[in-house]
């Protein structure tokens, strides 16, 4: 146990199961003394997630889908009602439909396209606004971001598209909300196994290639990527804002 994140209170969204990013970041903000708000989508993940946190103090869960504003509404109504100031989010939400993720990416559909921006990048500026508002002491945004912004991995198709949009947003956001001394930042993660994940055509191709090649010769895990979270929700990291920083086993700087 440590207290980097003693007194802070912290809106995680995205925990699926035990295997999703949120979940790693979770815990290691909660080993940092933090009060963690989980967000879920609907009853079946309630249960998971209930399963997860049972017997952990200072946690509690919320429904939230982030395509809803009443929902996001009364999320953060909620929020302040209970606690009046939060000290940081963690964004770690996206969603593209199955078949665009499987069809080649000039067949995307106009309605596969705007879901999966809805869901992964606007939603960031959504919270991000509401947020704001009961980050009255500062604060931190982390939001999730994939290479496949950058350079091309065949069957990410649109949600590379998303990614490059959620890196440009993280930087107008950030620089928006600066003078409020609110900081916004991406983790750029290397390849880790989740539901989401799962989604991805040749992903298991892809955790080989980045096991094999990166400087580190491993995949990135929970723990180096809670770590990372951890850095940015505290103010161990109080002068980085508008970045992305790769958490990849050094996978990005290879040439070949
Ligand atoms: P995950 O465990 O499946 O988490 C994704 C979360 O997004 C789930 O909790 C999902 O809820 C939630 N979500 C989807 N639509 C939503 C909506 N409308 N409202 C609220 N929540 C919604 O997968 P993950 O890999 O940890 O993903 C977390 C973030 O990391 C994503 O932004 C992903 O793109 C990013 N990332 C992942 C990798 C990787 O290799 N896994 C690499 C780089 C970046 P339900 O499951 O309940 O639908």
């Amino acid at each position: 146990m440590g207290d980097l994140l003693k007194n802070k209170n912290i809106l995680i969204m995205g925990v699926r199961n035990k295997w999703s990013i949120a979940w790693g970041i979770a815990k290691a903000a909660k080993e940092q003394g933090a009060n963690l708000i989980l967000t879920y989508l609907g009853e079946r993940e309630k249960e998971s997630l209930d399963k997860l946190i049972a017997g952990m103090d200072n946690v509690e869960t919320c429904p939230c889908d982030v395509t809803s504003d009443e929902n996001l509404d009364e999320l953060f109504s909620n929020i302040k009602n209970k606690y009046g100031v939060i000290h940081g989010v963690v964004h770690a939400i996206a969603f593209a439909k199955s078949e665009d993720l499987q069809d080649t990416f000039v067949n995307t559909s106009r309605d596969g396209f705007h879901t999966a921006m809805d869901v992964s990048v606007y939603s960031l500026i959504a919270v991000a606004k509401r947020a704001k508002e009961l980050m009255t002491e500062g604060g931190s945004i982390i939001t999730l971001t994939y290479r496949g912004s950058e350079k091309v991995y065949p069957g990410y198709n649109i949600m590379g598209v998303a990614k490059a949009a959620l890196e440009a947003s993280v930087r107008y956001t950030a620089h928006e909300l600066g003078a409020q001394n609110i900081r916004v930042n991406a983790i750029s993660s290397g390849p880790v196994k989740t539901m989401s994940a799962k989604g991805v055509k040749n992903f298991s191709d892809i955790l080989e290639i980045v096991e094999k090649k990166s400087f580190l010769r491993r995949n990135v895990t929970l723990e180096d990527l809670g770590g990372t979270a951890v850095y940015l929700l505290s103010d161990l990291s109080s002068g980085l804002t508008g970045e992305v920083l790769y958490i990849d086993a050094g996978y990005n700087n290879m040439g070949l």
